[in-house]
């Protein structure tokens, strides 16, 4: 990775501000799933080891620029403190003369958490006023919080313009496996794509057909390719308005491409429906495709064998219904079983090999939805831009 980490800094007695993305469910005022918060352990573990002052910030929810009550961080402070095994101190807001004088109080080792960043609209306008009152709270940024790199927020990306700013540990795990999967993947590289919609994945698989062995696509973004070469999908989500592209990539992709030769179909969009495997070309009228067919799966085990490097974003089927959940999870043992880098991201995507119990067998599982796909479209994600490069001084 080309960017500084807060290894390369010294942080002892400092006043370190680390972004951290601790936008995490919660139910009656406790957190529900604290998966985000361990994420960032090792960022602050770290910096407490190093008696550095750390000081926490994110966004939960969309407060939309108002205070909101049931929006404030004191639950996730809460868990955090269990999590680490001490007090983590909370503040009233995230900027201003009160949360200042908190900051100053601060011993080494000590953790003060923010209250979130959103209840201020000028995070998200990106608002340099805004950003430089944030860094007034630090002697330097650290950002982990991959899930917003996407995003350039004041919190994210503006703040880097008045601190020296470098990457937490998340961060830079995230980085490292996305960006060795696309820059030097060891070879046969296969992605795996499917999901609900192709047109929220068009640039996803534009930049992997540059650069993967094999491309495998399920789930219902399959649909409309089947209905570009001319098959009648029956009821079966499809996207009129991509056909255009989705045959203008297949023209384009040669053998790379694979597509679903069956599917299971189903007469209703529910869980209980009758199903039935049929081929691809033979759904019957009315009924619609919710999961790839075992030849299918069959044909993909069979592709990936001996892949060295894989990506996968997008479940196989609508893997919410056990019934139709059998592609998808197929597929993960298959990927699970494979002495390959294997990467998963998107949410639905973790949350289906999770559900699968097979997280632990993969190499990498992204945090970041919105921000691991963005990052396979091989955009410039403006959190990351923002950090300093190593060399630079
Ligand atoms: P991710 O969050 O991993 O990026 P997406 O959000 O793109 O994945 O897609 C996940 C959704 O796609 C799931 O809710 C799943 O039910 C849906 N899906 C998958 N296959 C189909 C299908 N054949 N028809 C309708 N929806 C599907
Ligand atoms: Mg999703």
């Amino acid at each position: 990775m080309n960017k500084k980490t807060v290894r390369d800094i010294d942080v002892r007695g400092k006043r370190v501000l680390v972004r951290v993305d601790f936008n995490v469910p919660l139910a009656e005022g406790k957190v529900t799933d604290d998966t985000r918060i361990r994420a960032a352990l090792p960022t602050i573990r770290y910096l407490i080891d190093q008696g550095a002052r750390v000081i926490l910030m994110s966004h939960l929810g969309r407060p939309k620029g108002q205070v909101k009550e049931d929006l404030r961080m004191a639950p996730v402070a809460a868990r955090l403190s269990e999590l680490l095994g001490q007090p983590v101190l909370t503040a009233q807001d995230c900027i201003g003369p009160q949360v200042q004088a908190m900051v100053q109080e601060l011993k080494p080792g000590q953790v003060l958490l923010l209250e979130n960043t959103r209840f201020h609209e000028e995070e998200t306008k990106n608002d340099p006023e805004f950003a430089r009152q944030l860094a007034l709270l630090g002697d330097v940024f650290v950002n982990d919080a991959f899930g917003a790199v996407h995003r350039a927020h004041a919190s994210t990306e503006g703040i880097a313009h008045y601190l020296p700013a470098v990457a937490g540990f998340l961060l830079e795990k995230e980085i490292t496996f996305l960006g060795k999967a696309l820059e030097s993947p060891e070879r046969p590289f296969a992605a795996i794509l499917g999901g609900a919609k192709i047109s929220d994945k068009i640039g996803v698989i534009e930049n992997l057909l540059g650069k993967v062995d094999v491309l495998l696509i399920g789930g219902g973004m399959a649909n409309t390719f089947f209905k570009a070469q001319g098959y009648d999908v029956g009821e079966s989500l499809v996207e009129d308005e991509s056909l255009d592209t989705a045959r203008d990539m297949l023209a384009r992709a040669g053998g790379k491409l694979v597509l679903p030769v069956d599917a299971v179909v189903a007469d209703a969009f529910s869980a209980d429906a009758q199903s039935k495997v049929v081929e691809v070309d033979a759904v019957p009228a009315g009924w619609r495709i919710l999961d790839i067919g075992p030849k299918t799966v069959d044909l993909f085990k069979e592709k990936l064998a001996g892949a060295k490097t894989v990506v996968w974003n997008g479940p196989m089927g609508v893997f919410e219904f056990p019934k139709f959940a059998v592609g998808t999870v197929e597929i993960a043992k298959a990927v699970a079983a494979l002495e390959a880098m294997t990467i998963i991201g998107g949410g639905d995507s973790v949350a289906a090999v999770e559900q699968a119990g097979l997280a632990d067998k993969m190499s990498h599982i992204s945090t970041g939805g919105g921000a691991s796909l963005e990052f396979l479209e091989g955009k410039t994600l403006p959190g990351i831009a923002a950090l300093a490069d190593v060399g630079q001084t």
